[in-house]
């Protein structure tokens, strides 16, 4: 047969060449050890946190090297597209501060040299290749329509046998050039397929970086590399954009250990060196005793969104990300406990082959690290920016006197202990509604260990000693005058060696006013809340708790 005339005959409008692409874009020049990593999403719904798991393994890959990280869109299948996907996907990984090198930046723009980045904008380019391989007699065009391939799908599954197009069941692939012709000039729909040189006798084998050796029989499908609209399928394009692209390190879902085999023929076929491989395991969670991969549909964490909305700092979340990709992460940080993520050197041979387990409670608390580490005013930074998008009221609230809350986010913030309460922003509103009359829980949670009498004769003793102005030591010697007045003992120590000498002790004057102020019996420090609230509200407030009692 002669394949150069087969290659026109079917793919007539396909005028340039694998040289020329290759000329177009020209290898990479890499300094030693550098790695080019992509991630490529499909805009068929949110981000998926393995997404965004997969995305930060990669661009991490490729920065810690001194490499490129691209992204790039796989939009060949416009069934499962959905609006504003791609914008979807872009919001989530800037979010998380995920730094794009080369790809789509923006929903209609791109950046970088081996564009275009998105795969519905690069037919002829797989046109070309698909040539390529038509013209050496390793890709022919099949007329089987869908009922046909169903029966033989129907048939091998009756058989027991290894299911595709292959061997006997490939019925085009012995067609005449006269017989291509002639359904080509009737219009016949046609797929283009690979004609596979593999033998089920011979395996195949390829180091993945995080499983090592794997070894697998040879792909012997004839598998479909164009669809009857030339659009690619995935194995297709992955080969030629992954290889034009100057991808030198493939990191993706292990889903896709399975195809290997076809991806390596491909790269043979088309006299290609394949990329290194590796395959990250799912995200998992456990459930009813078991585990199953992050659910889309059952579980609200699978949206990257769902972090964005909750407040959790993105510093928070992508350590935690790391945590589960590398086990030595927590080392690190318990080593470097300033240093910043992006220090963290990842290793794909440290990550594991079965999939990490997603741990809320370890979310938190990472979470709870990261803004315990911060100071007031990042803090209140961060909160201001997630209430403006999520939480109005406390938007309003946070930013009408911004020293006020910049101090409230102040109060225990001490470098060697600070105080570990909030996890993420929307926390903020119930962790410090005392703060604000707007949102104060309404009434008192009374200490059940003092009398009420004493409450109020303990409210409405302090109001007459009370002074603003009080520095810390005067201020909490002033709860011990007090304590000794009314028959609690001064220290705790002295109650503790003879509580039937006294009512209470000092700790129960300070309860009694950080109940009066703030409504709750835990709080940070109060003389911080105290000189933050200032006088016309301490005033009022001890005023509403004593007509409480
Ligand atoms: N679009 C493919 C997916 O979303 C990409 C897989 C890959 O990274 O090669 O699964």
């Amino acid at each position: 047969m002669d394949y150069e005339k087969l290659a026109d005959l079917i793919l007539p409008e396909i005028d340039k060449t694998i040289e020329d692409y290759e000329a177009i874009y020209p290898k990479r020049e890499l300094k030693e050890g550098a790695v080019v990593t992509r991630f490529a999403p499909s805009p068929t719904g949110f981000l998926h946190i393995g997404g965004l798991f997969s995305a930060l393994i990669s661009e991490r890959t490729a920065h810690q090297s001194g490499g490129k990280f691209i992204l790039r869109i796989e939009d060949t299948d416009k069934k499962r597209e959905v609006e504003n996907g791609i914008e979807k996907i872009l919001e989530g990984l800037c979010e998380f501060g995920i730094k794009i090198d080369e790809g789509v930046v923006a929903e209609d723009e791109e950046i970088g040299n081996y564009g275009p980045y998105t795969q519905s904008k690069r037919g002829a380019i797989y046109g070309a290749f698909a040539k390529e391989l038509v013209k050496k007699g390793l890709a022919y065009p099949c007329f089987c329509t869908e009922e046909e391939i169903a029966g033989i799908r129907q048939n091998q599954e009756s058989q027991k046998l290894l299911p595709g197009y292959y061997g006997e069941f490939a019925k085009c692939r012995n067609l005449s050039y006269e017989q291509i012709e002639e359904n080509v000039k009737k219009g016949m729909p046609f797929v283009l397929r690979l004609k596979s040189p593999g033998n089920a006798e011979r395996k195949v084998s390829f180091k993945d970086g995080i499983r090592g050796k794997i070894e697998m029989p040879e792909n012997i499908v004839d598998v479909v590399i164009l669809k009857s609209d030339k659009i690619p399928t995935y194995h297709f394009a992955h080969v030629v954009d992954d290889y034009l692209m100057g991808t030198t390190y493939v990191i993706r879902g292990d889903e896709w250990i399975s195809s290997v085999p076809i991806h390596l023929q491909l790269f043979y076929c088309l006299g290609l060196k394949p990329p290194k491989y590796a395959h990250i395991a799912p995200i998992m969670k456990e459930d009813g005793g078991g585990k199953r991969k992050i659910s889309k549909r059952k579980d609200p964490e699978a949206a990257v969104s769902f972090y964005t909305e909750e407040g959790f700092p993105v510093d928070g979340v992508m350590e935690y990300l790391l945590n589960l990709a590398n086990y030595n992460f927590e080392d690190f940080k318990r080593a470097n406990k300033n240093a910043h993520w992006t220090e963290f050197k990842l290793e794909m041979s440290k990550m594991s082959n079965s999939g990490g387990l997603f741990d809320m409670v370890k979310l938190n608390d990472i979470c709870k690290n990261v803004i315990a580490s911060m100071t007031k005013e990042k803090v209140y930074e961060k909160a201001v920016e997630w209430a403006k998008m999520f939480d109005e009221e406390l938007y309003g609230l946070l930013t009408r006197d911004k020293a006020y809350s910049t101090e409230m986010f102040g109060f225990d913030r001490n470098p060697e202990k600070p105080r570990k309460d909030i996890a993420k922003w929307s926390q903020v509103r119930e962790s410090f509604s005392y703060m604000f009359d707007e949102i104060k829980q309404n009434g008192f949670e009374y200490p059940e260990n003092i009398d009420k009498a004493d409450m109020k004769v303990i409210a409405q003793k302090y109001k007459e000693i009370y002074d603003e102005n009080d520095d810390k030591d005067s201020w909490f010697n002033k709860f011990k005058d007090l304590a000794v007045q009314i028959g609690f003992a001064r220290e705790v120590k002295e109650y503790k060696a003879n509580p039937e000498n006294y009512k209470g002790h000092v700790g129960d004057i300070s309860s009694v006013i950080r109940v009066a102020v703030t409504g709750r019996m835990k709080s940070p420090d109060l003389h911080g809340v105290l000189k933050t609230l200032g006088k016309e509200k301490v005033l009022k407030r001890i005023d509403e708790f004593i007509e409480s009692l």
